[in-house]
């Protein structure tokens, strides 16, 4: 294993930043760490692996990325939570240039492995209409009618996937994730996703003395949610499976957003009057992951309860955001 190279694209982001440390701790000789951010910009910048500044919609840019290396993990995406991909969908689907010249670059220098971070918005919107949800199956993205702009980019992507393994024989692995949080994740700035965006919204209640939260939506939309060391093991035990066709990766402990608030409170020690943005992006009504297909193939079931996870994601955000509030007073 250790003379392996690995690549990690999108490295500079939260999935990716984590996947590099934990390769490492794994033992691989070369991990090479690849995002289009300034290096001052990485959410985790490591040391003692390979790491580069590439835009990889450039065609030129994913060779350099992937040469002399066995596996592949793309995570680069231009993403963020429901705020960022209904206001922008073309940006998302723009990220269709980095698979596709990756996948063209790994092709025609050998790689061995290829990993793609698909989504659960690939799931057909009319199949997530109800808060008391049926989990989503694999075989549930189709007929196809995805998340407009980042659901279709996904979907599309994965059969591009698909069809350079049937077309030219290069081993890709396809993992739908849904709703992945932990520390060193995005939690302010517009791209931030619901578990952050409420522990931030809660340690600003708590610091202001301000007791008060709003919620986007009524709350009472339901969501599943993994943490990142799940996600990590996931996504290696899929890389290296036989497993052809794109399989879920999520959590299936169902939660309310308003749920997920008291949760948050409960860890944080405040109760907040709750208002509700009834105006602002919501996404589907209801939507988790149905696990029998990687349970069956890969036995792997998440490890982290909601609730452990979302301690230590509170206690991370708490540092980031206690220090420069600290230091204004
Ligand atoms: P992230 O935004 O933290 O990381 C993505 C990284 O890709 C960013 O650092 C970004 O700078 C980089 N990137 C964007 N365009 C690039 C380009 N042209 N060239 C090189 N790098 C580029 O997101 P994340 O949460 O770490 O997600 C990783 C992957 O997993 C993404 O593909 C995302 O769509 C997918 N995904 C994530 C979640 C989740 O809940 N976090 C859920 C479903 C799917």
């Amino acid at each position: 294993m250790s003379g392996q190279g690995v690549v990690v694209t999108g490295a500079g982001g939260f999935i990716g930043g984590h996947l590099v440390a934990d390769l490492r701790t794994r033992g691989y000789g070369h991990v090479r760490a690849v995002d289009i951010k300034p290096f001052p910009q990485w959410h985790q910048l490591h040391t003692g692996v390979e790491n580069l500044q590439l835009d990889l919609r450039e065609s030129c840019a994913c060779y350099d990325a992937v040469q002399c290396t066995d596996h592949v993990y793309n995570l680069a995406a231009d993403m963020g939570g429901m705020g960022f991909i209904e206001s922008n969908k073309a940006l998302c689907m723009l990220s269709v240039l980095i698979n596709t010249h990756m996948l063209k670059a790994s092709r025609d220098v050998g790689v061995q492995r290829y990993f793609y971070s698909s989504s659960a918005c690939v799931y057909a919107a009319d199949k997530q209409t109800d808060p008391d949800v049926t989990a989503l199956r694999e075989c549930d993205a189709y007929p196809a009618m995805p998340e407009d702009g980042y659901g279709w980019e996904k979907l599309f992507s994965e059969r591009l996937c698909r069809h350079f393994r049937e077309d030219f024989a290069l081993t890709t692995r396809v993992a739908r994730y849904h709703n992945v949080y932990g520390p060193y994740g995005t939690y302010k700035g517009g791209r931030e996703k619901a578990p952050s965006a409420i522990c931030r919204k809660v340690i600003e209640a708590k610091l202001s003395g301000r007791r008060e939260i709003t919620i986007w939506g009524d709350g009472n939309q339901t969501r599943s949610f993994m943490y990142i060391d799940d996600c990590l093991h996931g996504t290696q035990a899929i890389l290296h499976s036989d497993i052809e066709e794109p399989v879920n990766l999520g959590s299936r402990e169902l939660v309310t957003i308003n749920q997920l608030v008291d949760i948050v409170e409960d860890i944080a020690g405040v109760r907040l009057r709750r208002v509700y943005d009834l105006t602002a992006p919501q996404g589907v009504r209801g939507r988790n992951s149905d696990n029998a297909m990687i349970e069956e193939r890969l036995g792997w079931e998440p490890s982290v309860s909601l609730r452990a996870g979302l301690e230590r994601t509170y206690r991370w955000i708490y540092e980031q955001e206690r220090v420069p509030t600290a230091a204004a007073v």
